[in-house]
């Protein structure tokens, strides 16, 4: 339902607003990331997702950045290491939080939305970590973790999928596989680098071939600078009929936290988007390091 107008928007060339960071914005409300603060703080994170619905977002994502088992068991030498030594909980903790994350972004739109459609996207990143396509699991593996996650984040009720930071073409087009079967429209985004290409050397124009018979909704960029975007973007523009996204982020990596730096405050934030509009990019919003602000300030590129 609520889907449908964000895809009604998206089908009449309307800008669709994008929220920003969670992950940073709760590093940068002075409380540490650890397990995502979904039980803990659960206050604050609605918080944050209701600030960006005030701010403008059409779609909010919810904070589960490498929320996964395999992300819990990478921890350990096998799953007997983890029940010898592991918390007694672990086994379910990630559909746990993935299922409270989704729930704290549909609470908050009910606080907030005042009646205008907003859409609860489930984020999700690569199964190994986004920077990393060498470290990517077999195909085997990838089908039956994604079915997992896609699945509780569907019970739960997210109205779409956000795969974020995508490095890899195999790994993007199991994961759309997966969310045909789940029945959730999916948003495919990639991580591109300075010279708007994926991580694997793979063209970004070779992604689009590949998920374009697959039903998804957007391909999109984000978790790198602008100017890497802008080059993304530059190769994409003009070769897909699906609609284009772009999420940069802002700031330095320092992990396995960030670092906040005053390179884009807002309105230069918005500066930067704001030819990519003209480039057919319908869909713009913030990665890590962005804020409410950034976001209100680019709902006036609509
Ligand atoms: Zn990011």
């Amino acid at each position: 339902m609520s889907y449908q107008a964000i895809h009604e928007k998206l089908a009449s060339g309307r800008l669709v607003v994008l929220d920003g960071a969670i992950g940073t914005e709760i590093l940068r409300r002075n409380v540490t990331w650890a397990d995502h603060q979904l039980e803990n703080q659960p206050a604050l994170v609605r918080a944050i997702h209701q600030d960006y619905i005030r701010a403008g977002a059409d779609v909010i994502s919810t904070n589960s950045f490498q929320l996964s088992r395999r992300a819990i068991e990478s921890h350990f030498r096998d799953q007997a290491h983890r029940r010898q030594v592991g918390s007694a909980d672990l086994d379910g903790r990630a559909a746990r939080l993935l299922d409270a994350s989704v729930k704290l972004a549909r609470e908050a739109r009910d606080q907030a939305a005042a009646g205008r459609p907003v859409a609860v996207a489930a984020a999700v990143t690569t199964l190994e970590w986004c920077f990393r396509p060498d470290l990517a699991p077999t195909e085997q593996s990838a089908e039956r973790e994604y079915a997992e996650i896609f699945e509780t984040v569907a019970r739960a009720g997210a109205d779409l999928i956000l795969l974020e930071t995508v490095n890899s073409i195999t790994e993007a087009r199991i994961a759309a596989m997966e969310a045909q079967h789940a029945k959730l429209p999916i948003w495919v985004s990639f991580v591109c680098d300075e010279q708007g290409e994926l991580f694997t050397g793979e063209t970004l124009e070779s992604a689009t071939r590949a998920l374009e018979p697959l039903g998804v909704g957007a391909i999109l960029l984000n978790c790198a600078p602008p100017p890497d975007i802008a080059a993304g973007l530059a190769r994409l523009a003009g070769r897909t009929s699906l609609p284009l996204g772009a999420y940069p982020h802002i700031g330095r990596f320092d992990p396995p936290e960030w670092l906040f730096t005053d390179e884009y405050p807002p309105e230069r934030y918005r500066a930067a988007l704001e030819p990519w509009r003209e480039r057919g990019a319908s869909i713009l919003g913030g990665c890590c390091g962005t804020t409410p602000d950034h976001i209100a300030a680019i709902g006036s590129l609509a």
